[in-house]
């Protein structure tokens, strides 16, 4: 079997447990497989690097930034790849680049657009394990790119895809997919199963046990996709097509993002293509937009609310800023105070009522919904953020996830 193991930052987190990671590689190793191994950096050292470049500037170049935050990336795969041959086992570290992972150009959350596996392909026939480090990658001008926090799984899922691995396990610090944030609700339940559509939701909407792109590329490549730790022999939680899994459960899961912040717009002119012209010129900056308000003309301007990931609030303001000088829309304010909570599951393609227990639920909690989207399989309601936690176990309970 061909595996790719990765490991995030609290699996890797000091020295004494990247020795222990490379005793479970080597294990692997022994059993006969070959073994690719995808590394975050050490946990809180990304936070770390971000604060050094945050001493000097609070608006350094994305360029710089990816030079500064792959640097972490690269500490624990050398690291790993020393302790592994200390143990007789030939191993190689590698860059993303060297690891051939081609991105677009857009630093800091560059999207994978091809992998080159000729390098990788070639330690793998020599009976080597290569430790890569994630996160990572290069762009047609040759500068290093990250591709977003939490983008290691991507890495792994990647290049799981590239070389049709048979498996890609994402070893954590949790056991597996849970019912919601067990930090959060210590009664969640940890699932065997869940469909590709399912965590590519519950991520999106804030679970960052799995980046949410990651989830998206193993949707597409097929990728066998397991989330376990790496801190016992527990099994995890396979990710896997909707038709592997029996019987689908009403809801799935409770996700909460805490890193959403409201963007209010007035006196924005009611024209047509007023819409299409603020939201593309987001588009373009490769902002995030979510939930969008639109209310009812009056004296010819209209209110529009929609919320971004908290990151790109200040690329947002630019984008608004440029709409206000031509005087487009008047008034803008920005609220970080707020979260996002969302029910996830594909059993309400077919039953009725899933989204009014999710109301009643806040109600019966006296929690205020400022917002509120839907689609096929999830409902989301944006509140203030001082209720996040009780709002999770609220609905946690009400849909019976603990049962
Ligand atoms: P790593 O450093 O290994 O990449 P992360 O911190 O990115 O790990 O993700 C693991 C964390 O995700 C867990 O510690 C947990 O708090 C959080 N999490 C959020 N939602 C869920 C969920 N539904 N199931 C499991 N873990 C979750
Ligand atoms: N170290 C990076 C981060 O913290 C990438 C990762 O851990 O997946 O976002
Ligand atoms: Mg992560």
């Amino acid at each position: 079997m061909l595996i790719v193991q990765k490991f995030g930052g609290t699996s890797v987190g000091d020295l004494e447990r990247i020795q222990i990671v490379a005793s479970r590689v080597s294990e692997s190793k022994k059993a006969g497989n070959d073994v690719i191994v995808v590394v975050s950096a050490m946990s809180g050292e990304t936070n770390k690097l971000v604060q050094y470049a945050e001493h000097f500037s609070s608006n350094p170049s994305r360029a710089d930034m990816d030079m500064l935050l792959s640097s972490g990336e690269r500490v624990t795969a050398s690291l790993l790849s020393i302790a592994l041959n200390e143990m007789g086992f030939e191993a190689v570290a590698m860059t993303g680049r060297k690891a051939g992972i081609l991105t677009n150009t857009q630093h800091t959350k560059a999207r994978i657009e091809d992998i080159n596996p000729t390098a990788m392909k070639k330690e793998i026939d020599a009976g080597r394990i290569i430790v890569i480090a994630g996160f990572q990658g290069v762009n047609e001008n040759g500068d290093v790119t990250t591709l977003g926090r939490g983008g290691s799984d991507l890495s792994a899922v990647a290049i799981a895809g590239a070389l049709k691995a048979d498996l890609c396990e994402i070893y954590t610090d949790v056991s597996g997919i849970y019912t919601t944030d067990p930090r959060i609700e210590p009664k969640a339940k940890k699932l065997d199963k869940i469909s590709y559509d399912e965590m590519l939701e519950l991520s999106s909407l804030g679970a960052k046990v799995l980046q949410n792109r990651s989830v998206e590329m193993a949707k597409k490549l097929n990728v066998n996709l397991v989330t376990r730790t790496s801190f016992s022999n527990e099994e995890g939680t396979l990710i896997t097509k909707e038709e592997n899994i029996m019987e689908a459960p009403l809801v799935s899961g409770i996700a909460l993002d805490r890193n959403q912040a409201r963007i209010s717009l007035v006196g924005v002119k009611d024209r047509p293509g007023i819409a299409s012209d603020i939201f593309n010129k987001l588009a373009q900056n490769d902002i995030n937009i979510d939930m969008i308000i639109q209310t009812k003309a009056y004296d010819g301007s209209t209110s529009i609310d929609f919320t971004v990931p908290v990151n790109d609030i200040k690329d947002a303001k630019d984008v608004v800023d440029s709409f206000i000088k031509t005087g487009e829309i008047k008034g803008d304010s920005y609220n970080e105070d707020i979260c996002k909570v969302s029910v996830v599951g594909v059993g309400m393609k077919s039953h009725t009522g899933v989204a009014a227990l999710a109301f009643s639920t806040m109600a019966d909690n006296n929690i205020n919904i400022n917002m509120i989207s839907t689609s096929e399989i999830k409902v989301s309601m944006i509140i203030d953020e001082k209720y996040a936690e009780l709002a999770v176990r609220g609905l946690h309970g009400a849909y019976e996830l603990d049962k």
